[in-house]
């Protein structure tokens, strides 16, 4: 589940698939996002892509 709202975050990894096909793959994290998981979580779980796209729009 996604480290900052709970929630599913769809992550093949996490579902026991292969990481490699995960839509997290080809998306990009700004350190800021990473910034705010704390370090168990680190390349571990992924942010959900609702977690994402919200911060991608704050920071413009
Ligand atoms: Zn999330
Ligand atoms: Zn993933």
């Amino acid at each position: 589940m996604c480290p900052l709202c709970g929630k599913a975050n769809d992550c093949a990894g996490a579902a026991g698939r292969s990481h490699a096909d995960c839509w997290c793959m080809k998306e990009i994290f700004p350190q800021e996002i990473l910034k705010q998981i704390s370090k168990e979580y680190l390349g571990k779980a992924c942010i959900c892509k609702k977690c994402l796209e919200a911060f991608k729009r704050n920071s413009g």
